[in-house]
């Protein structure tokens, strides 16, 4: 445990990977398979080359350096996480779990200390899924939730492909992607919620990932004229939708800490301020990090719905669920790995789940993983603001640092 990180060093690499793709609000606009993209990528390979790694690319441009273990049979301990930025994102999503991976090999090197199994650093392709949607494209490949043809298919606003795109900036590689073993998985990344910060906090243990179901809703009721039509005759579709969601908030209420819901869109119809809505239509993003209560989340949903029918006979109430990610848990020996090296640092931790989506959250269903977090300035990610200090990004790497040696040494 008295093994360390070099934490200038990392804080040093961060600031100079973030200068390609710099902003003028001070984040990264490095989007995958842009030039700038391509011009982190070559950074990283001359970096991880220099730390003795060898660098293979696979067909969806994910790029691994391969460090040696003692027993070359034993799968390799993945870390890692992504290079590519939203168009407005910060210097540390991603980049921070790419370059304390980085930060741990070279700090192996520094004590001359090889690990029995391997150690693999890896920087994911289109994690944003900004240019390609979706996102995590490339680690769902690898995780067998996608297809290969599916990845390099994905196209860009002006037609370009992923594949076209990887082929011309020089990232299109040949290793097979998945279809080979790998002994443990862990992502370092910021928190990008505000919990750590504000409980003082300096390490989130991810237990695993949310649940998220997806819904349209829609209310049908008549349009009227808003004067000569009283209130008691009007089939005011808006009106008994704003009755209706606040049944909807109180679902994620009543699975309190941990229950979501969301209606981040509403159109009404036909959009006129003397005409009473004939037509609302709206999302609804529900999540919660266990599967049963998912369940029961939507069991309410559905009964809300219908309660809202029997009130009001003369509108028609229409619910279609159209995606659903069930919750993600982690590997409770990896993620014990990470809380016993937290502990052994002497850093303050807590259990959290991840509310947003990461690489790690695919690969969990092929590898043992898990996650760490560190907290970042108000929660404030996706954004060129986005900032994590010098001691978290330290902090996060050293916990990378000793969970790794447990995973890869056990
Ligand atoms: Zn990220």
């Amino acid at each position: 445990m008295d093994l360390r990180v070099n934490g200038e060093r990392l804080w040093q690499s961060l600031m100079t990977m973030a200068e390609i793709g710099a902003t003028a609000k001070g984040g990264v606009n490095r989007q995958t398979l842009t030039d700038d993209d391509r011009r982190g990528r070559d950074l990283f390979r001359r970096w991880c080359e220099d730390a003795g790694l060898a660098v293979t690319i696979d067909q969806m441009g994910s790029m691994f350096g391969h460090r040696r273990g003692r027993d070359a049979d034993r799968p390799p301990v993945v870390l890692g996480s992504h290079l590519d930025s939203q168009p407005t994102g910060g210097k540390f999503d991603g980049a921070l779990g790419v370059l304390a991976a980085l930060e741990v090999v070279r700090t192996l090197n520094d004590h001359r200390t090889l690990t029995e199994a391997p150690l693999e650093v890896v920087n994911w392709t289109n994690e944003e899924g900004v240019r390609f949607p979706p996102a995590m494209v490339a680690s769902g490949v690898f995780a067998g939730v996608f297809d290969l043809a599916f990845g390099l298919s994905r196209t860009d606003h002006d037609g370009r492909t992923l594949g076209a795109e990887l082929q011309r900036i020089g990232y299109a590689g040949k290793q097979k992607v998945g279809h080979r073993p790998l002994g443990a998985l862990l992502e370092l990344h910021i928190e990008q919620g505000p919990i750590l910060e504000a409980e003082g906090q300096r390490i989130g243990v991810v237990t695993g990932g949310q649940g998220t179901r997806w819904y349209d809703g829609e209310v049908i009721g008549a349009e009227s004229h808003a004067g000569p039509t009283p209130m008691e005759a009007r089939r005011d579709a808006l009106r008994a939708t704003a009755a209706l969601l606040g049944e909807v908030y109180q679902i994620a209420h009543d699975q309190a800490p941990d229950g979501r819901a969301t209606v981040g869109e509403l159109r009404a119809w036909p959009g006129s301020r003397n005409t009473v809505p004939g037509r609302v239509a709206f999302t609804i993003d529900m999540r919660h990090p266990d599967g049963s209560v998912m369940d029961a989340m939507d069991h309410a949903l559905r009964e809300a719905f219908e309660r809202a029918q029997g009130h009001a006979p003369g509108l028609e109430f229409h619910l279609h669920e159209i995606w659903y990610a069930p919750p993600v848990t982690f590997d409770p020996a990896c993620v014990d790995a990470v809380r016993q090296a937290a502990a052994g640092l002497g850093l303050s931790s807590r259990d959290i789940v991840s509310g947003a989506g990461h690489d790690a959250v695919y690969m969990a269903r092929v590898v043992p993983t898990a996650m760490i977090f560190v907290p970042c300035r108000d929660g404030i990610s996706h954004n060129e603001a986005e900032y994590a200090s010098p001691q978290a990004c330290e902090d996060g790497a050293n916990v990378l640092l000793h969970a790794a040696l447990a995973r890869a040494n056990a």
